[in-house]
């Protein structure tokens, strides 16, 4: 299924972070099981009712720009949340073979852009600790653009900023209505990361060819590489 992505065709590669290029292990673990468990030491709650609480919390902004603004998560808290991620940091994952293909997509001049939902602070954590900076030719946020990647708006803003024509443009996400926006959009080739976390069970998509692994984009690509050279 991979080998029908026609990389002789595209020449941008929109990628997401968390989950996609990152394990998402590291943000369930941060929202799902620290937090509360801050949260409760503080309140002076069981962990149980402090999970409970903040979960109910997380449903209500899902989707919207105050989901992403970890300034907005503090202030709900009390609880310094940068510091708190970066006490973390050590927790956080590339997946495997992110890096060869971000290398890859570099070595045959295709212009690689990260758009992510995450917190400009989050993504300056992340980008020091796996040193993926580096391979991208711009990185922005929807904390930027003002609208998260759940919204028509946020693909119209980023196309006219970046520049990417939707038509040569490989956009992959693991978070389906995402991928739903940005069909909308009318990007031509979608991928859905299928193993967000390590920890989790392989998501499933019946709408979006899904892709398990980086490394199947090497190999279903290597034949093109080889053969054109460029
Ligand atoms: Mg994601």
């Amino acid at each position: 299924m991979i080998t029908q992505i026609p990389f002789d065709k595209i020449k941008y590669v929109l990628l997401d972070m968390d989950g996609t290029l990152l394990d998402k292990y590291f943000d369930d673990y941060f929202w799902e099981h620290l937090l509360p468990e801050k949260y409760a030491e503080k309140k002076g709650m069981t962990f149980g009712m402090a999970k409970e609480e903040l979960l109910a919390r997380y449903k209500i902004h899902e989707g919207t720009l105050n989901w992403t603004d970890i300034d907005f998560w503090s202030r709900e808290v009390a609880i310094d949340i940068p510091a708190l991620k970066e006490q973390m940091r050590h927790l956080i994952e590339v997946h495997p073979h992110v890096e060869d293909f971000l290398k890859a997509m570099r070595r045959h001049n295709r212009k690689v852009f990260l758009l992510t939902n995450a917190h400009y602070k989050v993504l300056d954590i992340k980008f020091r600790k796996t040193e993926l900076g580096k391979y991208f030719d711009a990185a922005i946020t929807s904390f930027e653009i003002g609208y998260p990647k759940e919204r028509l708006e946020f693909w119209e803003k980023a196309a006219k900023l970046l520049g990417f024509d939707k038509e040569q443009s490989l956009f992959i996400d693991d978070t389906k209505a995402v991928l739903k926006t940005a069909r909308a959009f009318g990007i031509r080739y979608i991928l859905y990361k299928a193993y967000a976390s390590s920890r989790a069970e392989k998501g499933r998509s019946r709408q979006y060819m899904a892709l398990d692994d980086f490394g199947d984009l090497l190999d279903g690509g290597k034949a093109w590489y080889n053969e054109t050279g460029d």
